[in-house]
Protein backbone atom coordinates (compact mmCIF):
# COMPACT_ATOMS: atom_id res chain seq x y z
CA UNK A 1 0.00 0.00 0.00
CA UNK A 2 1.31 3.52 -0.70
CA UNK A 3 2.28 5.75 1.99
CA UNK A 4 1.76 8.94 -0.42
CA UNK A 5 -1.67 10.70 0.67
CA UNK A 6 -4.43 9.79 -1.86
CA UNK A 7 -5.02 13.54 -3.37
CA UNK A 8 -7.60 14.54 -5.77
CA UNK A 9 -7.20 17.90 -7.67
CA UNK A 10 -10.01 19.25 -9.40
CA UNK A 11 -9.30 21.61 -11.93
CA UNK A 12 -11.47 24.59 -13.39
CA UNK A 13 -10.58 27.79 -15.42
CA UNK A 14 -9.28 30.80 -14.66
CA UNK A 15 -5.64 32.30 -16.11
CA UNK A 16 -3.51 29.22 -15.53
CA UNK A 17 -5.85 27.05 -17.28
CA UNK A 18 -6.16 29.11 -20.34
CA UNK A 19 -4.66 29.52 -23.41
CA UNK A 20 -5.07 31.81 -26.56
CA UNK A 21 -7.32 31.10 -29.29
CA UNK A 22 -6.87 33.41 -32.15
CA UNK A 23 -9.46 36.44 -32.67
CA UNK A 24 -11.16 35.14 -29.48
CA UNK A 25 -8.53 35.76 -26.43
CA UNK A 26 -7.46 33.74 -23.44
CA UNK A 27 -10.23 31.18 -22.92
CA UNK A 28 -9.95 28.15 -20.08
CA UNK A 29 -9.62 25.11 -21.69
CA UNK A 30 -5.98 23.18 -19.87
CA UNK A 31 -5.93 20.32 -17.22
CA UNK A 32 -4.27 21.68 -14.66
CA UNK A 33 -3.74 18.37 -13.20
CA UNK A 34 -1.03 17.68 -15.96
CA UNK A 35 0.58 20.74 -15.45
CA UNK A 36 0.97 19.97 -11.54
CA UNK A 37 1.99 16.66 -12.20
CA UNK A 38 5.10 18.33 -14.09
CA UNK A 39 6.03 20.01 -10.61
CA UNK A 40 9.22 18.33 -9.20
CA UNK A 41 8.43 16.60 -5.94
CA UNK A 42 4.78 16.08 -6.48
CA UNK A 43 4.94 12.33 -7.55
CA UNK A 44 7.21 11.31 -4.02
CA UNK A 45 4.38 13.88 -2.43
CA UNK A 46 1.16 12.51 -3.01
CA UNK A 47 -0.70 9.97 -5.09
CA UNK A 48 -2.73 12.32 -7.34
CA UNK A 49 -5.54 11.92 -9.17
CA UNK A 50 -6.71 14.48 -11.67
CA UNK A 51 -9.82 15.59 -13.03
CA UNK A 52 -11.41 18.58 -14.87
CA UNK A 53 -14.03 19.74 -13.33
CA UNK A 54 -15.05 23.43 -15.03
CA UNK A 55 -13.25 25.22 -17.56
CA UNK A 56 -14.80 28.24 -17.11
CA UNK A 57 -13.23 31.53 -15.60
CA UNK A 58 -13.98 32.63 -12.46
CA UNK A 59 -16.28 35.65 -12.86
CA UNK A 60 -18.53 32.73 -14.87
CA UNK A 61 -18.72 30.49 -11.73
CA UNK A 62 -22.05 29.78 -10.76
CA UNK A 63 -23.68 28.69 -7.04
CA UNK A 64 -24.81 25.85 -9.24
CA UNK A 65 -20.80 25.41 -10.47
CA UNK A 66 -19.82 25.50 -6.77
CA UNK A 67 -22.59 22.82 -5.16
CA UNK A 68 -21.11 20.68 -8.28
CA UNK A 69 -17.22 20.77 -7.22
CA UNK A 70 -18.46 20.13 -3.60
CA UNK A 71 -20.27 16.76 -4.63
CA UNK A 72 -17.20 16.02 -6.64
CA UNK A 73 -14.94 16.38 -3.52
CA UNK A 74 -17.42 14.68 -1.42
CA UNK A 75 -17.16 11.68 -4.25
CA UNK A 76 -13.42 11.88 -3.99
CA UNK A 77 -13.38 11.72 -0.31
CA UNK A 78 -15.83 8.28 -0.77
CA UNK A 79 -13.79 6.73 -2.95
CA UNK A 80 -10.83 6.97 -0.79
CA UNK A 81 -8.98 10.58 -1.54
CA UNK A 82 -7.28 11.75 1.52
CA UNK A 83 -7.74 15.17 0.38
CA UNK A 84 -9.03 17.76 -2.74
CA UNK A 85 -7.07 20.19 -4.20
CA UNK A 86 -9.57 22.65 -6.39
CA UNK A 87 -7.72 24.83 -8.85
CA UNK A 88 -9.42 28.09 -10.04
CA UNK A 89 -6.59 29.87 -11.95
CA UNK A 90 -4.25 32.65 -10.68
CA UNK A 91 -2.39 35.66 -12.46
CA UNK A 92 0.80 35.22 -10.37
CA UNK A 93 2.31 32.60 -13.16
CA UNK A 94 2.17 35.75 -15.91
CA UNK A 95 3.19 37.80 -12.82
CA UNK A 96 6.24 35.96 -12.10
CA UNK A 97 7.23 35.37 -15.80
CA UNK A 98 7.12 39.47 -16.85
CA UNK A 99 8.44 40.64 -13.21
CA UNK A 100 5.41 42.34 -12.49
CA UNK A 101 6.27 44.33 -9.38
CA UNK A 102 3.17 45.99 -7.86
CA UNK A 103 2.95 49.59 -6.18
CA UNK A 104 -0.51 48.63 -4.96
CA UNK A 105 -1.96 45.59 -3.61
CA UNK A 106 -5.09 45.49 -5.81
CA UNK A 107 -6.58 47.67 -8.48
CA UNK A 108 -9.15 49.71 -5.95
CA UNK A 109 -9.37 53.37 -5.99
CA UNK A 110 -7.11 53.07 -9.41
CA UNK A 111 -9.14 51.34 -11.97
CA UNK A 112 -11.53 49.43 -10.37
CA UNK A 113 -14.36 51.54 -8.36
CA UNK A 114 -17.36 50.27 -6.63
CA UNK A 115 -20.86 52.35 -6.48
CA UNK A 116 -23.45 52.25 -3.58
CA UNK A 117 -26.98 52.41 -4.02
CA UNK A 118 -27.12 56.01 -3.40
CA UNK A 119 -24.67 56.85 -5.96
CA UNK A 120 -21.74 57.16 -3.72
CA UNK A 121 -18.31 55.74 -5.36
CA UNK A 122 -16.36 54.43 -2.85
CA UNK A 123 -12.66 52.00 -3.23
CA UNK A 124 -14.22 48.76 -4.58
CA UNK A 125 -17.79 47.16 -4.26
CA UNK A 126 -16.10 46.28 -0.77
CA UNK A 127 -16.38 49.54 0.47
CA UNK A 128 -19.80 50.80 -1.16
CA UNK A 129 -21.94 52.51 1.64
CA UNK A 130 -18.71 53.32 3.72
CA UNK A 131 -18.74 57.43 3.57
CA UNK A 132 -15.00 57.10 5.02
CA UNK A 133 -14.27 55.12 1.88
CA UNK A 134 -16.12 57.28 -0.50
CA UNK A 135 -14.08 59.20 -3.12
CA UNK A 136 -17.30 60.63 -5.26
CA UNK A 137 -20.41 60.23 -6.60
CA UNK A 138 -22.12 58.94 -9.64
CA UNK A 139 -23.13 62.52 -10.54
CA UNK A 140 -20.26 64.32 -9.09
CA UNK A 141 -17.32 62.07 -10.68
CA UNK A 142 -14.38 61.09 -8.46
CA UNK A 143 -13.14 63.45 -6.42
CA UNK A 144 -9.42 63.47 -7.98
CA UNK A 145 -7.75 65.07 -4.55
CA UNK A 146 -9.57 61.99 -2.75
CA UNK A 147 -8.37 59.75 -4.94
CA UNK A 148 -4.74 61.20 -5.27
CA UNK A 149 -4.74 61.09 -1.25
CA UNK A 150 -5.86 57.28 -1.33
CA UNK A 151 -3.05 56.37 -3.85
CA UNK A 152 -0.33 57.94 -1.78
CA UNK A 153 -1.08 56.35 1.76
CA UNK A 154 -1.79 53.17 0.12
CA UNK A 155 1.47 52.75 -2.04
CA UNK A 156 3.99 50.12 -1.18
CA UNK A 157 6.30 53.02 -0.28
CA UNK A 158 4.52 53.57 3.27
CA UNK A 159 4.14 49.78 4.06
CA UNK A 160 7.10 50.02 5.95
CA UNK A 161 6.09 46.22 7.56
CA UNK A 162 6.29 45.27 4.13
CA UNK A 163 9.96 46.71 3.18
CA UNK A 164 12.22 43.76 3.92
CA UNK A 165 9.50 41.05 2.68
CA UNK A 166 10.29 38.74 -0.51
CA UNK A 167 6.76 38.61 -1.46
CA UNK A 168 6.54 41.96 -1.88
CA UNK A 169 6.64 42.81 -5.71
CA UNK A 170 3.35 40.27 -6.04
CA UNK A 171 1.43 40.70 -2.91
CA UNK A 172 2.02 44.83 -2.24
CA UNK A 173 0.43 44.31 1.11
CA UNK A 174 -2.89 42.73 0.04
CA UNK A 175 -6.13 43.96 0.11
CA UNK A 176 -7.50 47.27 1.98
CA UNK A 177 -11.10 46.10 2.85
CA UNK A 178 -9.32 43.00 4.85
CA UNK A 179 -6.79 45.54 6.66
CA UNK A 180 -9.41 47.76 7.45
CA UNK A 181 -11.64 45.10 9.02
CA UNK A 182 -8.83 43.23 10.87
CA UNK A 183 -6.63 46.86 11.91
CA UNK A 184 -9.15 49.69 11.52
CA UNK A 185 -6.73 51.11 8.85
CA UNK A 186 -7.02 50.17 4.80
CA UNK A 187 -3.70 50.47 4.08
CA UNK A 188 -2.35 48.88 6.92
CA UNK A 189 -0.21 45.82 5.57
CA UNK A 190 -2.14 42.41 6.03
CA UNK A 191 0.45 40.87 8.13
CA UNK A 192 -2.08 38.27 9.48
CA UNK A 193 -1.64 36.22 6.19
CA UNK A 194 1.76 37.36 4.97
CA UNK A 195 2.52 32.85 5.58
CA UNK A 196 -0.15 31.99 3.48
CA UNK A 197 1.20 34.53 0.70
CA UNK A 198 4.34 33.98 1.23
CA UNK A 199 3.64 30.10 0.83
CA UNK A 200 1.29 30.69 -2.59
CA UNK A 201 3.97 32.60 -3.97
CA UNK A 202 6.79 30.23 -3.30
CA UNK A 203 3.97 27.42 -4.67
CA UNK A 204 3.84 29.47 -7.70
CA UNK A 205 7.91 30.05 -8.35
CA UNK A 206 8.10 26.34 -8.24
CA UNK A 207 5.60 25.75 -10.74
CA UNK A 208 6.67 28.71 -12.95
CA UNK A 209 10.32 26.93 -12.59
CA UNK A 210 8.92 23.72 -13.92
CA UNK A 211 7.11 24.98 -16.51
CA UNK A 212 10.37 27.25 -17.60
CA UNK A 213 12.30 23.86 -17.58
CA UNK A 214 9.68 21.00 -19.07
CA UNK A 215 7.25 23.37 -20.85
CA UNK A 216 8.02 26.43 -21.94
CA UNK A 217 5.68 27.04 -24.83
CA UNK A 218 3.08 27.72 -21.75
CA UNK A 219 4.86 30.70 -20.48
CA UNK A 220 5.09 31.85 -24.12
CA UNK A 221 1.92 33.18 -24.56
CA UNK A 222 2.66 35.94 -21.60
CA UNK A 223 5.02 37.50 -24.10
CA UNK A 224 1.95 38.34 -26.26
S1 LIG B 1 3.41 38.98 2.61
FE1 LIG B 1 3.05 40.36 4.39
S2 LIG B 1 4.96 41.58 4.63
FE2 LIG B 1 5.00 40.58 2.58
S3 LIG B 1 4.19 42.16 1.19
FE3 LIG B 1 2.45 40.83 1.83
S4 LIG B 1 1.54 41.86 3.63
FE4 LIG B 1 3.59 42.76 3.30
Amino acid sequence: MSARPKVMLLSCGGTIASAVKPGVGAMPSLDVGEMARQVPGVADAADLSSRVARLVASPHMTFRDLLDLAAMAREAIDAGSDGVVITQGTDTIEEIHKGVSKAYGCGAGLGLLGVATDGDVALCHRFAGSPEHTIGSVSKGVDREKQGKFLEDHHIASKTDCHTCWARPICSGGCYHEAHVHYGDSSHANLHYCTWVRSWTHTCLTIYGALAEKNPAFLARFDA
